[in-house]
């Protein structure tokens, strides 16, 4: 066989992603190699999931270990990774339930189909409204990007899925106008991910959680993004006075094998009786061996400060640059979920930033066209860290000021 190269994949993948420009062939920790060699230092984490780095040796174990005793089921017979799992996950959050899906679009569309099953069922169609935010992101399935705030992602593909208010992120008086006793559900992110690595303003959630109680709708909070340790607490909704009604997870939770889950209180999963809902793959023992690892490992009290001390660490660094160079309004995040916010005149120049890390053998992510994001595996050292601050240092130093 020839080796393969970027013609072949873009002659044969359908061109909704822009053609990469490397090849990946393996990685360990927080560093990926390419075809030719090239060592890249990872700061995007395969957006936000490689939480433990790549080929974690507990994390190879618990897969190759469940690989050599059954891979799959379905969900008409039980496996004892799916129960651990969900016992797991019930004892360290509010959750009284968990259905398990296979990716973060898949978890939200349970989510809101179970949301809407309640409110059906508690007070018949008319209470169908969900309430979301502009910028949002939870998906691209049909129903999560209706749900989502960002039209692009709707664009020609209608008729779409109805029932969706779309409102201003984080301001308190649009809110307040949409929810009515036709609210089902608010559906909202802890920190806004793809929509630019906003966090959620504390007086507007607990309004939200105050005004769900009102008038009988769910809070459903998208932590597919932000869980698994990421903000520096296991779920971002723990670093808040609030108690979701649902909460999704995906991304970090099987640390790049795909697996999802959507945590419920007993209340609301009670609405997914027999037959309600389902998945295939959901719940397989290879992605929940994984997953029960990947949580045994992230939900240590020392994991989580590290999280928190080295998103610190990269945060004052990015921020001591910026005094330097002068090219963000600000460096905004939590724990290692952080995002440098171009100044307008340098707007929609992101992506030349991450190219520019590439070149100097780091990887870095874009969250919409003005925000570079960062999101690297949660076992970063400090010394990495400051490799990462060595490597913009350079970047920003090259940025040109004035683009032809
Ligand atoms: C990535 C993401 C999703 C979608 O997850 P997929 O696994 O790509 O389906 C949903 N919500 C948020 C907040 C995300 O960041």
């Amino acid at each position: 066989m020839h080796a393969l190269t970027l013609s072949d994949y873009e002659a044969v993948m359908t061109p909704n992603y822009g053609v990469p420009s490397r090849i990946i062939r393996e990685g360990r920790g927080v560093h990926v190699t390419d075809v030719d060699g090239d060592t890249y230092l990872d700061m995007a984490g395969g957006i936000a999931v490689s939480a433990m780095g790549h080929c974690h040796p507990e994390l190879v174990a618990a897969l190759v270990a469940q690989a050599n005793r059954v891979w799959h089921l379905s969900n008409t017979l039980a496996n004892e990774p799916a129960i651990a799992l969900a016992k797991a996950l019930t004892e360290v959050t509010f959750a009284d339930r968990v259905f398990f899906a296979n990716s973060g679009a898949e978890a939200n569309e349970a989510a809101l189909k179970l949301a809407r099953r309640a409110a059906f069922n508690e007070c018949g169609p008319e209470k169908h409204e969900i309430i979301c935010f502009e910028n949002a992101f939870h998906g691209r399935t049909l129903f999560t990007v209706s749900a989502g705030g960002q039209p692009k992602y709707r664009e020609g593909f209608g008729p779409l899925p109805g029932g969706f208010i779309h409102i201003p992120f984080n301001e308190c008086a649009p809110f307040e106008r949409a929810i009515s006793e036709k609210t089902c559900a608010v559906m909202v992110e802890v920190v806004q991910g793809e929509g630019g690595v906003r966090p959620i303003c504390p007086t507007l959630l607990e309004k939200i959680r105050i005004a769900c109680d009102r008038v009988g709708a769910r809070l459903i909070i998208d932590e597919v993004q932000t869980g698994m340790g990421r903000t520096g607490r296991l779920f971002g909704y723990q670093h808040h006075d609030i108690t979701p009604d649902i909460v999704t997870s995906a991304k970090s939770l099987g640390c790049g094998f795909p697996i999802a889950a959507m945590l419920a209180n007993e209340a609301t999963a009670q609405h997914f009786t027999l037959g309600s809902h389902g998945s295939t793959y959901g719940g397989n023992p290879m992605g929940c061996a994984v997953a029960l690892k990947a949580l045994e490992l992230i939900n240590q009290p020392e994991m989580l400060s590290h999280v928190e001390r080295v998103g610190a660490h990269l945060q004052a660094g990015l921020n001591a640059l910026n005094t330097k160079y002068g090219l963000f309004e600000r460096v905004r995040g939590r724990g290692l979920l952080l995002g440098c916010v171009l100044k307008p005149e340098f707007h929609g120049r992101a992506g030349e930033l991450v190219k520019a890390a590439l070149d100097l053998k780091m990887l870095c992510l874009i969250a919409g066209p003005n925000v570079l994001r960062l999101a690297p595996p949660l076992i970063l050292s400090q010394a990495n860290v400051d490799d990462a601050l060595s490597r913009f240092d350079q970047i920003f130093a090259r940025f040109e000021k004035d683009p032809a």
